[in-house]
């Protein structure tokens, strides 16, 4: 069995008087790739920050390698690539990745990052113009490059396809099977089913802030007597909502 990177238990955050997210448990374990699965609204974003300490949550408790998420020694091993993600607009992207990588104590490689950028076909001339000038796939490639340059063991990404044209979303679902190779833990929110049918192992589904299902994805279409993932969360949402409604 391996060791799981991630723990929470009993996880509950409310903003006002809002809960959006509700005893949260789930584990994510040692080079597994786990995808994240919601409706909008459902709490995927805020369960990420929540890992990462960029949002408190008000009860329960999360661990990262074995140690408080508050500790910021627990999220050493961890890059994260938030939703909507924005790099500062007076940078250029060779400035952004630099900063970026002395964030993560890595040294700038000018040839991994040419590789990076020749796999996710993104021109090394941009390296030199300013973030502002890149469409919003670009600039999309561009944080999750920093995310792998960081060579960290933990990335969590959120919405990583995002803004991302069919092509692009292939090379990064190609660059992501990579890493899984590699044993590399990806935990990422989708709500992009096909995705996570592809290339996640496990999955957690999150809806109004519960967690419905944590496991194989095999199983959940299993359990949920389905062909594809697709109708397999739909059969999952409609007997919740019966269950709900009794
Ligand atoms: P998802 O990522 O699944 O779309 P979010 O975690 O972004 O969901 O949001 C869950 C709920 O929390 C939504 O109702 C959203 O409006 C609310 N919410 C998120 N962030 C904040 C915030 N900073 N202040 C108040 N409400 C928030």
């Amino acid at each position: 069995m391996n060791d799981s990177v991630i723990k929470c238990h009993a996880v509950d955050k409310a903003y006002a008087n809002k809960a959006v997210l509700r005893e949260v448990s789930l584990e994510v374990a040692a080079g597994s790739f786990v995808g994240l699965v919601g409706m909008n609204g459902s709490g995927k974003t805020t369960l990420l920050k929540t890992l990462l300490d960029l949002t408190i949550c008000d009860s329960g408790s999360i661990q990262l390698f074995g140690r408080s998420h508050r500790d910021a020694a627990a999220r050493e091993q961890m890059a994260y690539l938030p939703d909507r993600f924005v790099p500062p607009a007076y940078l250029r992207c060779k400035d952004f990745l630099k900063y970026m990588l002395e964030l993560h104590g890595r040294e700038y490689n000018k040839e991994k990052v040419v590789r990076l950028f020749a796999e996710l076909e993104l021109e090394p001339e941009i390296l030199t113009a300013s973030v502002q000038s890149l469409s919003k796939g670009m600039t999309q490639k561009l944080g999750l490059i920093a995310c792998l340059l960081s060579e960290k063991q933990l990335l969590v990404l959120d919405e990583p396809m995002s803004g991302l044209d069919p092509r692009a979303r292939v090379l990064v679902k190609q660059r992501l099977a990579h890493l899984k190779a590699q044993g590399v833990t990806v935990f990422f929110s989708s709500h992009a089913l096909a995705d996570v049918e592809e290339i996640a192992d496990d999955m957690a589904v999150l809806h109004h802030g519960k967690l419905l299902y944590t496991g194989r994805t095999g199983e959940f279409m299993q359990q949920y007597k389905a062909e594809t993932l697709e109708q397999a969360y739909m059969n999952c949402l409609s007997q919740t909502s019966t269950i709900t409604a009794l």
